[in-house]
């Protein structure tokens, strides 16, 4: 679906779709992270060696674990890496609150232009959650809003952070969410921003999305919401909803409010897309005090692989391993604490691996369309 969503557009893609060849395997920049995150890494790395696709992984550290040696928690080398193979499937990296480095993630996400932060909701059966019937995607700005790390104290007791929208982005994020309504058969678009009060920034986020909506016309439809009703509405009514587009922070706090309505941060998967690379990690963090326990679930890694696949231009074997990551989770007995089960990542990892192996004994067609 994310490669599809950057074919899609009139103009010339403007997503990183590197041409692949099938008969290769695809090397991949797999930067483990921390905290939960090499636990993780290598229970999806498992899973997507098993997918039927051949991976060259290319294995780079980041974060505080290399800040002695490197002296920044995001060397050159590992730039060098995401931008030389276009792709990477990252585990969740800390980041220090308050004083220290600046978020490895957020900085990522700015030097490869990694505009687009695509994350899918979508309910599945055996998850406690409230909802049965959510399927939502929440399409985030990525690269400005008051994640632009412009900030500055006023004396000594006042603080200043600064909020940049700019047309230019806000025209890009809308156009990357309509693009991928279209070609993933969506029908509805909405904006979500606090125009009312932030009438300069958000009122041109806003203007921004009319104006793209207006090229969609007649193929999606468009709306918007301010973000506090909107929060309220997916509470109460997710199944209204459909694709939403949202400047950066709205887009990172309504896609946490989005997993907990399938079931929580465990299974939200997500993709940062850009021209040059596309990186693929979870929405949610580290998690520390799980870290080392064998105890974290390792679905939104996954499923992040998974959109990965998808990307890479193998809809069928994403189509697998998202079909294996239900089954054992609508099964209920290899699930991780979190999900109500007693397993650990590894094993609930070779279930899905188990699962994937007995579906690959069935012809790829009778499997999809069953
Ligand atoms: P978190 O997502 O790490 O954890 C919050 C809680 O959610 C955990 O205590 C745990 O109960 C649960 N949880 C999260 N992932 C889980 C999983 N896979 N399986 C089971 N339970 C899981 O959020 P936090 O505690 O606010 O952040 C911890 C660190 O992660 C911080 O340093 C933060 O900055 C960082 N972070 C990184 C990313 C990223 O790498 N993209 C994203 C969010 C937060």
């Amino acid at each position: 679906m994310v490669a599809e969503a950057a074919q899609s557009g009139r103009r010339e893609s403007r997503t990183a779709r590197p041409r692949y060849n099938r008969a290769m395997a695809h090397r991949v920049t797999l930067i483990p992270g921390d905290g939960i995150g090499p636990e993780l890494a290598e229970a999806t790395r498992r899973v997507l060696d098993a997918s039927g696709v051949d991976f060259d992984w290319e294995v780079v550290e980041a974060g505080e674990a290399v800040m002695a040696e490197y002296g920044t928690p995001l060397p050159e080398h590992v730039l060098e890496s995401v931008k030389r193979n276009r792709i990477a499937l990252k585990g969740p990296i800390t980041t220090p609150v308050g004083g220290g480095f600046r978020s490895v993630n957020v900085t990522l996400r700015q030097v490869l232009g990694l505009y687009a932060n695509l994350r899918p909701a979508r309910s599945m059966p055996g998850l406690d959650s409230r909802y049965q019937d959510v399927d939502l995607v929440i399409v985030r700005e990525n690269t400005e809003d008051l994640y632009a790390g412009i900030e500055h104290m006023v004396g000594r007791d006042a603080a200043e952070s600064i909020k940049i929208i700019t047309r230019e982005a806000s025209e890009r994020i809308a156009r990357f969410a309509f693009d991928y309504a279209v070609a993933n058969g969506r029908h509805k678009v909405t904006a979500v921003h606090k125009a009312n009060i932030m009438k300069l920034s958000d009122g041109l986020f806003l203007e921004s999305c009319r104006t793209v909506a207006a090229e969609y016309d007649g193929r999606v439809k468009f709306e918007d919401r301010i973000v506090d009703n909107m929060c309220m509405q997916l509470v109460q009514k997710p199944e209204l909803y459909d694709v939403l587009v949202l400047p950066n922070l709205y887009g990172d706090i309504v896609s946490d409010l989005a997993a907990g309505l399938v079931g929580g941060l465990g299974v939200a998967p997500g993709a940062n897309i850009g021209t040059e690379a596309a990186v693929f990690e979870p929405v949610h963090g580290s998690a520390p005090k799980y870290a080392g326990l064998d105890k974290a679930n390792p679905t939104a890694l996954i499923l992040s692989g998974a959109l990965m696949l998808r990307h890479l231009g193998y809809p069928v074997e994403a189509e697998r391993v998202e079909r294996a990551v239900r089954a054992v989770i609508a099964e209920g007995s290899a699930t991780t604490y979190d999900l109500g089960g007693s397993a650990g990542t590894s094993e609930f990892a070779d279930a899905i691996i188990s699962r994937l192996a007995a579906e690959s004994q069935i012809p790829a067609a009778t499997s999809i369309s069953a």
